[in-house]
């Protein structure tokens, strides 16, 4: 750099110094420095020319060879347009890596722009959904119309996947998750989940199946059992008879439950809703299981303390008072002799409660969390003593999914448990 420069102040310098001689001379000294001046002002704007040619044609690569100041201007011009290049190649690499990882993703790929236009998809996607070049720019909306996935969009609450049909192929399932990114930008991951589903569909099927295939014998065999112990005289025979009649019954309670958690699982939700009356419902469990707790010396109590005006909920009655009773009845079960359950009705400005407590002997905090998966026990002694199948509150959590509320479970060890049901209140019935 200092070197062009030097060589510039050596170049105006001889131009001046020779302007000078030429004005002694002369004796025109004004007309020949102002010539020196404007030899030195025309060379530069040549320079200038030759930069904007040399900028503006692009097949000319390499910098045109000068001296001086406009040979380092030449030369770091050219540094950086080759280092811009490079910069370039390099992001045009990386962009074919990212185009041919996601056209090798078997999910599809959907990038939305701020207005929720299409603005890139992967080969996965325009098979699972259509889309073509032309249709670069339009809005997502013209190409998957299905109401559910409108709504979806538009509500903006994406913290749960949508489950659709294919909008090109009926038997295909497909499941859209958006993630919102950059500025208002969207991100469209499509799975085809049709083989999952079909798995899980055979799952149901597989249960509901055994189940209802296995009612009839065992009703049959259940009831030889109960004559033949009925008529029984022969005394080594009353226990292994009074044993196969426990385990039977055992045995069909477990087949009723299986069925009722397959419908739960087969029959969409929704179905037969009407307004339930819920205090009339929970009085009505109370009165069925009053007998059950009197067995055990127990108090079972209904309080209800909602608004004078009685609750009602749009939701199916059967479903809810399944819910309810098996809460109910697990308390009376596990609770001891002479034990406490009171069962409990309040509102607040959102939601209604129904909770069921009990003073029995409580579970350990540790299997709280899995309370509600099928089969788990907390004890397997303690259940095959009470004849529990492990099935009531998967039942319990598939009903109070289908009515959007949940269970809520507090426990203490040595003092009790409560099963909380939260509704969320409805608009006016
Ligand atoms: P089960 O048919 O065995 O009662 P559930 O799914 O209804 O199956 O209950 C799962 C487990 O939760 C039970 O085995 C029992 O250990 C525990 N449990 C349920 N309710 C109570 C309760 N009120 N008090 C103590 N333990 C309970």
């Amino acid at each position: 750099m200092l070197k062009g420069f030097s060589t510039e102040l050596q170049r105006i310098f001889l131009l001046c110094l020779s302007g000078f001689v030429l004005g002694l001379l002369t004796d025109q000294m004004g007309w020949s420095l102002f010539l020196s001046c404007s030899l030195y002002i025309g060379w530069m704007l040549l320079k200038m020319r030759q930069l904007n040619r040399w900028l503006v044609d692009t097949s000319q690569k390499e910098a045109p060879e000068t001296s001086g100041i406009w040979g380092i201007i030449f030369d770091n011009i050219y540094q950086l347009q080759r280092h811009q290049e490079k910069e370039k190649e390099n992001l045009q690499a990386v962009i074919k890596r990212v185009q041919e990882i996601s056209s090798a993703l078997k999910d599809g790929i959907v990038i939305l722009n701020e207005k929720g236009q299409l603005d890139f998809w992967n080969p996965a996607a325009h098979r699972m959904l259509g889309f073509s070049t032309k249709d670069q720019g339009q809005s997502v909306i013209n190409f998957l119309r299905h109401p559910k996935f409108v709504s979806y969009f538009e509500e903006k609450k994406y913290d749960e996947p949508l489950e659709l049909p294919s909008p090109r192929f009926n038997s295909k399932q497909l499941q859209f998750q958006i993630t919102p990114f950059g500025n208002a930008e969207k991100l469209i991951v499509v799975r085809d989940i049709t083989q999952l589903n079909n798995l899980e569909k055979m799952r149901q099927d597989f249960i509901a199946n055994v189940s209802h295939e296995l009612r009839t014998p065992l009703t049959v065999i259940n009831g030889y059992v109960e004559t033949l112990s009925d008529n029984n005289s022969t005394p080594q025979w009353n226990k292994p008879l009074q044993q196969m009649l426990q385990q039977g019954k055992r045995m069909s309670l477990l087949i009723n439950d299986l069925l009722v958690l397959s419908k739960l699982e087969t029959t969409e939700a929704g179905q037969n809703h009407k307004p339930v009356n819920i205090e009339q419902l929970l009085t009505v469990i109370k009165a069925e299981t009053d007998i059950l707790a009197q067995e055990k010396q127990q108090i079972l109590g209904l309080v209800c303390n909602n608004t004078t005006k009685p609750l009602f909920y749009l939701g199916n009655e059967k479903e809810l008072h399944s819910a309810f009773s098996n809460l109910v009845i697990n308390a009376i079960k596990y609770t001891q002799k002479e034990g406490k359950i009171t069962i409990l009705l309040w509102q607040d400005n959102h939601h209604f409660y129904v909770s069921i407590t009990d003073n029995g002997p409580g579970i350990d905090a540790q299997h709280l969390p899995r309370l509600t998966e099928r089969f788990y026990r907390v004890d397997a002694s303690r259940n095959s003593e009470t004849g529990g199948t492990g099935l009531g509150l998967a039942i319990v959590k598939h009903v109070l999914l289908r009515h959007y509320a949940e269970l809520k479970i507090t426990s203490e060890v040595g003092k009790g448990s409560s099963f909380t049901c939260v509704f969320g209140l409805q608009e006016k019935l």
